[in-house]
């Protein structure tokens, strides 16, 4: 169609969607980002849902502002400030997940054609959110301790960038977490060059083993880090309910985009997830959600060393729902799920082509651990096994 706007030429998020509908059956997916539902604290939400309609309902049903509800800020603010942040309330807005703050800072800092750094691979749910601005793309390769700096410093030499998009805590695809070396020396080059980093955070609750580092808004010193949260991971992600933290001059332009985007984000949701916090042991709820992905995981690894054939590696995450597998390097993840995994086998991952700005590599996979259980985990990656040594033998 003519009148379509050139940023509708902006790819799907996983590349999946044309796959799934094909599928009669079960399907087993490690390919979607999706929480263990086992772990929703659905009993606590329906009594907060009660205690705030009953109580407040009134005003929680009301219109009210773009930033959104003070005391659910205040909280954040306390709860960040253990770990050095140094933010106020009035320094975040409260988003419809993490994934409206991508829109909104995309929206704030994009002209058509302007550059943006990102890791190699990404967040595909990222590379759709810019996408509708029309960027043009830098790639960083990612390492074992975090994205390639000594590739950011050749960039922002030669090249105007506009903000330098980065996961620090088990990266969505790879599981890979940024060094504290890394951290600084990013913080460091985006002072020198004076670029916006923008750091997802969506992961930060969920480390299962290690000690945390320290977020890149907390070493921050001169306010060009924009960081976003998330309670999707760690309550539910129906809630659609995420943070924003920024400076409070960019704050005020990003308030401004949201109120012209959806006016505020759900009050009704945002005094219910205020007030589970202030009824139920959430430090508790961490800890139980935190157990559970570190014995996914450990399920996820004890079956890929149990059946997966020589010529792959795979990283081993501290955190988060995901790990990345690589195969030889002629290897085409993208082929096999479409020719066989996804058609006859029924098991979904996501393939690495979709996973580069650049589209430019095919021997990768996201495997995701968070959503099935032992059984199918098992059964899973002993049939993608067998797939992928037969593919070798080819
Ligand atoms: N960023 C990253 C890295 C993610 O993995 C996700 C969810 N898959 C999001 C942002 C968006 O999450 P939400 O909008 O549900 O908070």
């Amino acid at each position: 169609m003519n009148q379509l706007a050139s940023r509708t030429k902006m790819t799907s998020q996983t590349g999946l969607e044309d796959l799934i509908p094909d599928i009669t059956g079960d399907i087993i997916s490690f390919a979607g980002g999706l929480p263990d539902p086992e772990q929703f604290p659905n009993q606590a939400i329906t009594e907060s849902y009660q205690r705030v309609l009953r109580d407040n309902g009134l005003d929680a049903l009301q219109y009210h502002n773009a930033k959104g509800y003070r005391p659910l800020r205040e909280k954040l603010a306390a709860q960040l400030n253990q770990e050095n942040y140094g933010i106020t309330a009035d320094e975040i807005i409260l988003t419809q997940g993490a994934q409206q703050g991508l829109d909104l800072v995309a929206k704030l800092l994009l002209n058509k054609g302007d550059n943006i750094v990102v890791e190699a691979p990404t967040y595909t749910g990222a590379l759709a959110a810019f996408a509708a601005y029309e960027p043009t793309y830098s790639e960083l390769p990612m390492e074992m301790d975090g994205p390639d700096l000594t590739q950011l410093n050749k960039i922002l030499l030669t090249q105007k960038i506009k903000f330098i998009y980065v996961i620090p805590n088990f990266q969505n695809p790879t599981g890979i977490v940024m060094s504290l070396a890394k951290r600084q020396r990013l913080i460091e080059l985006a002072n020198r060059y004076h670029v916006i980093i923008l750091e997802d955070d969506p992961y930060h609750y969920l480390r299962f083993s290690g000690e945390n580092l320290p977020s890149l808004k907390s070493l921050d010193t001169e306010g060009r880090v924009i960081s976003l949260g998330s309670f999707s991971k760690i309550l539910a992600p129906g809630l659609r309910l995420g943070w924003l933290l920024a400076d409070p001059e960019l704050l005020t332009q990003i308030r401004y985009l949201k109120d012209g985007t959806d006016l505020e984000s759900p009050e009704l949701t945002q005094q219910v997830v205020a007030d589970y916090l202030e009824h139920h042991d959430f430090k508790q709820h961490l800890a139980n959600l935190r157990a559970d992905y570190k014995q996914k995981r450990n399920w996820m690894m004890t079956a890929l060393d149990k059946y997966l054939p020589a010529g792959f590696e795979y990283s081993h995450p501290d955190g988060g729902f995901f790990l990345w597998l690589k195969g030889p390097a002629n290897l085409d993840f993208d082929k096999i799920l479409r020719e066989r995994m996804a058609p006859t086998e029924h098991i979904l991952y996501v393939p690495s082509v979709n996973l580069y700005a650049s589209k430019s590599v095919y021997n990768g996979a996201r495997i995701s651990y968070a959503a099935p259980d032992e059984a199918t985990i098992d059964y899973g990656i002993h049939r993608l096994s067998d797939v992928l040594r037969d593919e070798l033998r080819q």
